[in-house]
């Protein structure tokens, strides 16, 4: 497998103006300096809580939305460097799924019509146009008479699977998947990872999976970064923050997945309070508020990201101490 970097993003900065209570303007931070590598082959787990900024990530490294600051680069080169013709071929080969794929499909549209327009947009011929959709249709386990339905006789995991089969349509080479299976029900959440990953093995795909399920994540990824209030605090091999994290933020996760006891302490103490509105940061480490570690630097200085072991760091002032 191939270890160079086939999307990677450098200082991702993105924020939103959104209207406060008293008809003024606020700005609302979603990204603060973000920066990340997608390895040829991985997958990447991209984790923390609703409003951490991890689907406005997503949408940029998908191309579907532009940073404010910071670049995306495509085996190298920046987004905003490629032609109008690489560009087309970029938006092609990296293909996003939704946690709602019934939003991104055309209710007049049979399914069969849906999964084949990649296709039929890139010129495919009729004849291949049927091959190729019965052979994605099975793929995914779709049965062949599902073409001729459409989507609102679909229940939600079929609909999931109809998503995939139709980014697979476009022959990517990455598949940004925000909250894949966070909408089904558990039974189905396995049949969809299980299908996921036989995707990446049979299409050779690169993947980026967003989801607030630590241990959908464990399960399907190579590497999985830690995000809170639009920054990374760590990342790392996904059995090595499961085995020996190095954030407190990574411990609370880990520690409030039902069924794992790992915490010597109550899970009510290892993370405190709600998360704070994007709106207003916290200054020093964003954490601070919520750490029952927090002491004076904490809440004055932004702690650096270190690298702990090969591919895995963390921002913590007081990693070595609470870690080691
Ligand atoms: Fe907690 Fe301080 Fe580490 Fe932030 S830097 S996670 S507040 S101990």
């Amino acid at each position: 497998m191939s270890k160079s970097p086939i999307l990677s993003a450098a200082d991702l900065h993105k924020t939103f103006k959104v209207s406060s209570h008293n008809y003024s303007t606020a700005v609302l931070t979603a990204l603060g300096q973000v920066s990340l590598q997608l390895s040829a082959g991985e997958t990447l787990g991209i984790a923390g809580e609703s409003g951490c900024g991890k689907s406005t990530l997503a949408k940029i490294m998908a191309g579907l939305m532009e940073p404010d600051g910071g670049s995306v680069l495509y085996k190298g080169t920046k987004l905003s460097q490629l032609g109008q013709g690489e560009r087309t071929l970029f938006r092609r080969k990296t293909q996003m799924i939704f946690q709602d794929p019934f939003s991104s499909l055309n209710p007049r549209m049979r399914i069969g019509d849906s999964i084949a327009e990649p296709l039929k947009i890139i010129g495919t011929s009729t004849v291949r146009q049927r091959e190729e959709l019965a052979r994605i249709m099975a793929a995914v386990g779709l049965q062949s008479d599902a073409a001729n339905r459409f989507p609102d006789e679909f229940s939600g995991g079929q609909r999931q699977r109809i998503g995939i089969a139709r980014a697979l349509a476009a022959s990517p080479e990455i598949l940004i998947a925000d909250e894949p299976v966070s909408s089904l029900d558990i039974s189905i959440q396995a049949q969809i990872i299980n299908i996921l990953l036989q995707m990446k093995t049979d299409f050779a795909l690169s993947m980026m999976i967003v989801s607030h399920n630590l241990l959908v994540l464990r399960h399907i990824c190579d590497r999985i970064i830690i995000m809170y209030l639009g920054e990374i605090v760590e990342c790392g091999p996904a059995s090595m923050l499961f085995q020996r994290c190095r954030h407190p933020y990574t411990e609370a996760l880990i520690a409030a997945i039902p069924g794992l006891h790992i915490a010597a302490v109550p899970k009510s103490e290892l993370l405190q309070d709600d998360l704070p509105s994007a709106l207003s940061i916290p200054s020093g480490c964003r954490f601070h508020p919520r750490c029952r570690h927090a002491v004076d630097l904490c809440r004055h200085e932004v702690p650096k990201t270190v690298e702990y072991a090969r591919g895995h760091s963390a921002a913590c002032h007081l990693s070595n101490r609470l870690y080691d």
